[in-house]
């Protein structure tokens, strides 16, 4: 076979390259806008039409080109950005590989209007050829428009996604973009209605108005940001924000690493939501690895990751203080109640038993010491404590690991019995050995501080049965209850198997109706 090596001529090789930076219309903008924060525009406008495949406009204030730097930026490997292989230890832009421009033009009807504050200039191409330079009219600051895309790659338009996947991609990657640049104003219009739109905030307010309110806030050495709660874990990682010195990345370590910090207040494949910001020195990370910069290599891997964990526990730690009332909230709708059989003590006795189904969310309405007053149908006054006994009970049953928590720091015990380890861990409580007779608790349940845990352990070193063990260190602790409290458990009882009475077969709660204190008022 004869084979001939030629040099791939520029227009073919920027259509190949084209393919790697420019997947689709989300991507696309993505490197568009990364140059518009490069040039450190302060208001960015995204118009696309048809999901961005028809047109696709980026607008921005930044600083703009000079006619001649204009024409060198169309240019593969044509970049301001970066000068020598040192530079890329110390980068600071978002972009610097000077291949966007390039591709994006030679796959599309490519216009750029740019001014740097003095002439403006106006550059159109076609497929990646100059058909037209004019000088033209505008404010500093540079207008990208993008007509067609891969008219001219007939292979990659027929994968294009459609207008409505293309748009909601393009969302999501404006909406990231925008999480790591709260002082950028953004606006995206399709097809001439606005889809998002921020003002210039702090990157708390961005936050909030992006992904809603994170409850935990983290602040440790180099790394900032948000966590979600336990209950807003997700079964995909899609709500997980990472950015290293204002870029996305995507770093399964760390990502590991702050689910890591959740132990087992999440199941196996459930998935912390995150927002979190990392300022590193060039040289402790390679950001170069992936062609869309997406990927990062670490210097340091088990200092970063441990960096991650403990700035994740610590947020957790501090805010979620010693036991989580933060157990999803999801109430029944309808909720059995087969309240006593046998008559209170003011009661007439009745014929039929009382079973209800409650079909509105019980409400708390008030707290008394350590009970809750609940609206459903009716009045019932809940037993906090007993409640919580009992979701406790449960939990020591059933060793579900999203009932337990991990504690940051260990509880030491003083231990006669030598199988106690073997006997905590039949009730799901995670330990091990320290010294002889000593021990060190490293999980208990979401609903125990650790000062009730050493109640419950005295009790249950002291041979008293799990209930009763339970029912003691419920009693004597020393939690206030509030009405957020109260809603909680009442959701974790909802999801326990028995839910009328405490784990020695008292009841959690009453009805309250009139007929019960009409009789006081004598
Ligand atoms: P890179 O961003 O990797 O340098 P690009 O092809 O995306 O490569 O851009 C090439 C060059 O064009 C940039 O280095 C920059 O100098 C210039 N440029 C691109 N977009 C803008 C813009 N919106 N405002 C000012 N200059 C820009
Ligand atoms: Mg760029």
């Amino acid at each position: 076979m004869i084979q001939s090596i030629f040099k791939l001529p520029d227009e073919v090789i920027n259509k190949i390259a084209a393919g790697e930076v420019v997947e689709n219309p989300a991507s696309l903008i993505k490197e568009l806008i990364e140059n518009s924060l490069d040039a450190r525009a302060l208001h960015i406008q995204i118009d696309i039409e048809e999901g961005g495949e028809k047109k696709i406009l980026v607008e921005d204030d930044g600083i703009g080109m000079n006619r001649e730097d204009a024409l060198l930026s169309l240019e593969r490997h044509a970049t301001s950005k970066l000068k020598s292989i040192e530079d890329l230890e110390t980068i600071q832009t978002l972009g610097f590989r000077g291949e966007a421009l390039a591709a994006i033009g030679a796959v599309s009807y490519f216009k750029m209007t740019t001014s740097d504050g003095s002439i403006a200039t106006s550059i159109e191409m076609e497929g990646g050829v100059v058909k037209k330079i004019t000088p033209s009219a505008r404010n500093r600051g540079t207008t990208i428009e993008v007509l067609s895309l891969f008219f001219n790659v007939p292979a990659r338009k027929k994968f294009l996604k459609s207008a409505r996947a293309n748009t909601s991609l393009i969302i999501k990657t404006i909406e990231t973009t925008a999480l790591a640049h709260p002082e950028v104003v953004f606006t995206l219009t399709s097809n001439g209605e606005i889809l998002f739109q921020t003002e210039k905030q702090s990157w708390e307010e961005r936050a909030e108005a992006i992904l809603g309110p994170l409850p935990f806030k983290v602040s440790f050495e180099s790394v900032y940001g948000l966590l979600g709660s336990p209950s807003q874990a997700k079964p995909q990682r899609r709500n997980q924000y990472l950015f290293i010195n204002q870029r996305p990345i995507f770093s399964p370590l760390i990502a590991k690493a702050v689910k890591a910090a959740y132990g087992t207040r999440l199941e196996e494949h459930s998935y912390p939501s995150f927002l979190l910001f990392l300022t590193l020195s060039g040289s402790d990370a390679d950001i170069n690895v992936h062609p869309q910069k997406k990927e990062v290599r670490f210097s340091n891997e088990k200092g970063i990751f441990s960096l991650f964990e403990k700035a994740a526990a610590l947020s957790l730690g501090n805010e979620m203080k010693m036991a989580s009332f933060d157990t999803p909230l999801a109430f029944s709708n309808s909720f059995e109640f087969h309240p006593e059989e046998k008559a209170l003590p003011w009661e007439q006795p009745t014929e039929k038993p009382l079973t209800f189904t409650f079909q509105i969310d019980p409400r708390p309405l008030a707290i008394l010491e350590k009970f809750c007053l609940f609206q459903t149908e009716q009045l019932i006054l809940v037993n906090l404590e007993s409640a919580r006994a009992r979701i406790l009970f449960e939990s020591f049953e059933r060793h579900n690991p999203a009932s337990f928590q991990i504690l940051i720091c260990p509880i030491e015990l003083d231990v006669k019995e030598d199988d106690m380890v073997h006997k905590l861990e039949t009730i799901g409580i995670e330990c091990r050995w320290i010294q002889k007779h000593k021990l060190a608790v490293d999980s208990i349940p979401c609903w125990m501080s650790p000062e009730d845990f050493i109640v419950f352990f005295h009790h249950f070193q002291a041979d008293a049965s799990i209930p009763l063990s339970l029912l003691e260190s419920c009693r004597k602790s020393v939690r206030s209850y509030t009405l957020e409290d109260a809603k909680a458990l009442w959701s974790a009882l909802d999801r326990c198997q028995e839910k009328n009475k405490d784990p020695e077969g008292r009841s959690i709660w009453i009805p309250i109706e009139a007929k019960h204190f009409k009789p006081l008022f004598i």
